[in-house]
């Protein structure tokens, strides 16, 4: 069950996976940590830098407006403001101390906060004429201490820090000095910091900032009394301030300057992400390293374990290869053996075989002699006879001195003893063992074997046709022994003529054809053809339905073997027509041949 074997695998990979993942979460989280709480420690530091240089920026106009109170000409232009000498006096002297001190403006006020000379005394947003009694710093001043304040401007719209110092005449405050100073330099120094940078107020009101959207809102929920206060004094306009809520986020705090302001820095949070990202991104670049090498070493031992495996299969299968060889050279040794001992019993049967068959023909033809000796008997007897005759008679003309009529019976006389002697010569070559193999034309073969029995058909007045079905001149040649050969073709033609001897028509039709590269001689006859139980037996040796002394029942089993050492096929069987036929069939000679 391969899903089996898997499940606790795949369930092993799930869990390095969640395991991996929850390291790498891990990772990131302690490292986000890390990351602001370090961040923090460098706001912090950051912020210890930048305070002094503020605090430094505040104070070094404290003296200024104090300085300025004891100015002769100021305490002139207050004693009467209504003469034009003095106040112009102190105006050009206002605006070269502003020009060369750089602060954002100088003006002197009366005991009512009304304006009298001011450093822009001759600009159209000019302070002079205007009342800053409601402000907080000109009631401080008025009441023999330093004012400090930040605010928007009423007259300008524009923000900064207020100092001032009451003008003393006499012991008793008769006026005061305020000195603007623009913060503005800051915050666009603060404007390429990534950092959030804010100065907030002792209300939490923020003032200054590089981020334009956190000017005039509030780092805490204003109480009402604030409220109250922020709209008496106009300190930021009448700007509505809102609660922001971003300022929950981590930050570096310090009090700065004499107002109780708070310099406040919150670092990018994209810095620390960024920081842990980084942490994490080697953490998991270290886990990866980490499961590539246990992966390459898994790897590595499993194609050993696999080597190992092959090579132990291999071994194994050497060895049983090894085993199964001899098993297998045992196996076959015996089976050549058991083929040695059965080919020599075959040989031995074969020529046991061989032996009987030669015994066989021998047999069948010393009985076909036996059957011929009656019929040649009669062949040799007539010439024979016929030679006597001729004797007597050419004795006898030869006495009456008749010459010619002598000479013609002793041509007859050689005649007749030519043919006994043709008689002898074919039974001659019959009675001969086996010859050797010869190219043979079946016509002429069939016609030697006719010869024969020419004396057989005249006597039974049976008629033997011999025809050639291929219209061709070429003879029909096959390689064999002739002697067999005829030995068969006398076989059949006897058999035909016993067939026909009590028959009405008596006729043999001897046919030769080429079906192929096959030679075949059909001998048909008029007889009564064969009872089926013949047919089925025709082929056994002593087979006979014939009369003993006539049929030893040997012919077909002899030819057929004949034939079929031939490579040929004797086959017999019965005509449509009636009567038999027999075919023999034999290839046909090589033209090399
Ligand atoms: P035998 O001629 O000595 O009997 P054969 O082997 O030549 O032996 O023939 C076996 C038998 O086959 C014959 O006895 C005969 O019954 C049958 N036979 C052979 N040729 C013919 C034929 N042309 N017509 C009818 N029967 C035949």
């Amino acid at each position: 069950m391969p899903a089996k074997l898997h499940l606790p695998r795949r369930y092993a990979w799930l869990l390095a996976l969640i395991a991996s993942a929850s390291l790498v979460a891990g990772v990131y989280q302690v490292a986000a940590q890390r990351a602001k709480a370090e961040l923090l420690a460098r706001a912090q530091q950051q912020l210890q830098l930048m305070a002094p240089e503020l605090e430094s920026a505040l104070e070094k106009f404290e003296t200024l407006p104090f300085v300025i109170g004891f100015q002769e000409n100021v305490a002139e232009a207050l004693a009467d403001p209504t003469r034009g000498a003095p106040i112009a006096r102190v105006n050009r002297m206002l605006k070269t101390i502003q020009q060369q001190s750089k602060v954002g403006a100088i003006y002197l006020m009366d005991r009512d906060g009304k304006t009298i000379a001011a450093s822009n005394w001759d600009l159209p947003l000019t302070f002079v004429g205007r009342n800053f009694g409601y402000r907080p710093y000109f009631r401080e001043a008025l009441a023999g201490g330093a004012g400090r304040f930040y605010g928007i401007g009423s007259t300008t719209s524009e923000p900064g820090y207020f100092i001032a110092q009451p003008v003393r005449a006499g012991g008793a405050v008769v006026g005061v000095i305020a000195v603007k100073i623009s913060l503005d330099e800051f915050e666009r120094n603060w404007q390429g910091s990534e950092d959030t940078i804010v100065l907030a107020d002792r209300a939490a009101v923020v003032f200054l900032s590089n981020r334009p959207g956190w000017k005039y809102r509030s780092l805490r929920r204003l109480s009402p009394v604030t409220e109250r206060e922020l709209a008496s004094t106009l300190q930021y306009a009448r700007q509505p301030i809102a609660w922001l809520d971003d300022a929950a986020a981590p930050h570096a705090v310090r009090q700065v300057g004499r107002l109780g302001w708070e310099l406040q820095l919150y670092p990018a949070s994209q810095r620390a992400a960024r920081n842990a990202a980084l942490w994490t991104l080697a953490a998991a670049l270290v886990l990866a390293s980490g499961v590539v090498a246990a992966w390459a070493v898994h790897q590595r031992r499993r194609r050993l374990e696999e080597q190992f495996a092959a090579r132990t299969a291999l071994q194994a299968a050497a060895r049983e290869l090894d085993e199964r060889l001899v098993e297998r050279t045992a196996l076959l040794r015996q089976a050549n053996h058991e083929l040695e001992a059965k080919y020599a019993t075959l040989k031995q049967t074969e020529h046991a075989l061989r032996s009987t068959q030669d015994e066989l023909v021998q047999a069948g033809k010393l009985a076909m002699l036996g059957q011929m000796a009656a019929g040649v008997t009669h062949e040799l007897n007539q010439p024979l006879a016929a030679i006597r005759a001729f004797a007597d008679n050419a004795i006898t003309f030869l006495a009456r001195g008749q010459a010619e009529k002598a000479s013609a019976n002793l041509l007859h006389i050689g005649d007749a003893s030519a043919r006994m002697g043709a008689i002898i010569a074919q039974l001659k070559g019959f009675a001969r063992r086996s010859g050797s193999m010869a190219l043979i034309d079946l016509a002429q073969s069939m016609r030697a074997s006719a010869f024969l029995l020419d004396s057989e058909f005249r006597r039974l007045g049976a008629v033997l046709t011999i025809s050639d079905a291929r219209h061709s001149p070429t003879p029909l040649m096959v390689a064999g022994d002739a002697v067999r050969i005829e030995q068969v073709f006398i076989n059949l033609l006897r058999n035909a003529l016993d067939a026909v001897e009590t028959a009405p028509l008596r006729t043999v039709s001897v046919t030769l054809e080429q079906d192929g590269v096959h030679a075949v001689v059909r001998i048909a006859d008029t007889g009564p053809g064969m009872p089926g139980e013949v047919e089925a037996h025709l082929f056994e040796p002593f087979f006979t339905t014939k009369p003993s002394g006539k049929g030893l029942g040997l012919g077909l089993a002899i030819s057929s073997s004949i034939v079929q050492a031939m490579n040929g096929q004797l086959t017999g069987s019965n005509r449509p027509v009636g009567g038999a036929q027999f075919e023999v069939r034999l290839p046909l000679a090589d033209k090399g041949h």
